[in-house]
């Protein structure tokens, strides 16, 4: 199986593998007793938060530890606005293609009487920024948008974003969930003073992630506890955080060397498949993007149809979020940047990661022209 579905899940790493296992074996103490076993788990916790923070460019005391980045983003959601609104600020500013789970939790919060705006995107899937720089007033709490999408793989305009915000008197927040592993990142350069990010999608465990908190940021936790200096409570997850610290250190390691390679797969994949036919259309190729996601169409054959035929040819990839995949429902990434339904219902997504080889980019490509061009031919054929 070629696996090209990596912005929905990464394969956990031997490094991860190994120190979760020696967590669960030997440092299953609770790091809240006072005892020697919860002392060494303790002190296994405050070197994994100062390796995970090194990978991040943050400072250890601003790692909060959460169960994903979802978590991470209702975090920063609801103590962004809860904290703006102790100043009066009731309006929340996120991009139209955040994560379905961000965008729903905005919409309940709407109902609940906040202001909520929704930043439009343009068709190659970038910002539009004159509309931020409109809609980033003094009554905004919070901006919120993805580093880049997990979708179209498009990148946001984060730091003239952070200026906004900054200049309003707004707090920012950045989902760099798939950010992590495909870019350099540095939190204390980045101008926001949030970020969410999760495990799983750079070869370590689920159900671990984080959120970066500025230092001197006090937002009111969504769990009451003492843990994470009552940030978030509940027993850490600690072998999840070892893993977490060594997935983080393990792509440190070959960072740059990653990115080459992602690069290049890209631009193999993406001249392979457009080669195919002049239905075969890529999106957002013109702007800044992940260098390991491609998202594209086929004409407009259902995108339900085209991974299923993937499968069978051994290529496993998605449509839209993964949560998402199996529905019927049209991207609402495509279409907020103005595609019709087919062709938001078309668009899938190929995404890469540091296993990827040349021979499996050289295989989905073949296996594109042998199961979907037949495909695509008869249903032009069909087109009156
Ligand atoms: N944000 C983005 C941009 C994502 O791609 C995902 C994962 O699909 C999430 C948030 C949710 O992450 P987690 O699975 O850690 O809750």
């Amino acid at each position: 199986m070629i696996y090209l579905d990596h912005n929905a899940t990464t394969r956990p790493c031997a490094e991860a593998i190994e120190e979760v296992q020696d967590a669960l074996l030997t440092l299953w103490a609770n790091p809240s007793s006072t005892h020697a076993a919860g002392q060494a788990a303790r002190r296994a916790l405050a070197d994994a938060r100062t390796r995970v923070a090194s990978f991040l460019g943050c400072q250890g005391a601003e790692l909060v530890f959460t169960s994903g980045a979802t978590e991470a983003n209702h975090m920063a959601l609801l103590g962004g606005l809860a904290a703006g609104r102790t100043a009066g600020r009731n309006r929340l500013v996120l991009s139209s293609v955040e994560h379905p789970a961000q965008l729903t939790l905005a919409q309940r919060l709407r109902g609940e009487g906040v202001a909520v705006d929704l930043l439009p995107v343009q068709t190659d899937g970038s910002l539009d920024l004159a509309a931020a720089e409109r809609l980033i007033g003094p009554d905004v709490a919070l901006v919120s948008v993805m580093g880049a999408n997990n979708e179209t793989g498009v990148c946001m305009p984060v730091a003239a974003l952070a200026r906004l915000a900054q200049a309003a008197g707004a707090l920012m927040h950045v989902d760099a969930t798939q950010l992590a592993g495909k870019s350099e990142l540095r939190f204390d350069a980045s101008g926001a003073d949030l970020w969410s990010v999760s495990a799983h999608k750079l070869h370590g465990p689920k159900g671990i992630g984080a959120l970066v908190m500025r230092k001197g940021l006090a937002l009111p936790a969504l769990l009451s506890g003492r843990q994470e200096r009552q940030r978030r409570g509940g027993t850490e997850n600690l072998p999840g955080i070892l893993g977490f610290a060594a997935a983080a250190e393990r792509a440190a390691l070959t960072l740059r060397a990653d990115l080459a390679h992602l690069h290049e797969l890209q631009q193999r994949l993406e001249q392979g498949l457009l080669a195919l036919s002049p239905q075969v259309h890529v999106y957002g190729r013109s702007v800044a993007r992940l260098p390991n996601t491609t998202c594209l169409r086929l004409g407009t054959l259902d995108a339900d149809q085209v991974l299923s035929r993937l499968e069978r040819a051994g290529v496993l990839a998605s449509s839209g979020a993964a949560c998402s995949a199996g529905g019927t429902q049209p991207s609402h990434v495509l279409l907020a940047m103005g595609e019709p339904a087919d062709r938001a219902k078309a668009a899938i997504r190929l995404s890469t990661g540091r296993d990827t080889t040349v021979d499996d980019i050289e295989r989905a490509i073949a296996a594109v022209r042998t199961a979907l061009l037949p495909l695509l031919a008869d249903a032009t054929q069909a087109t009156p």
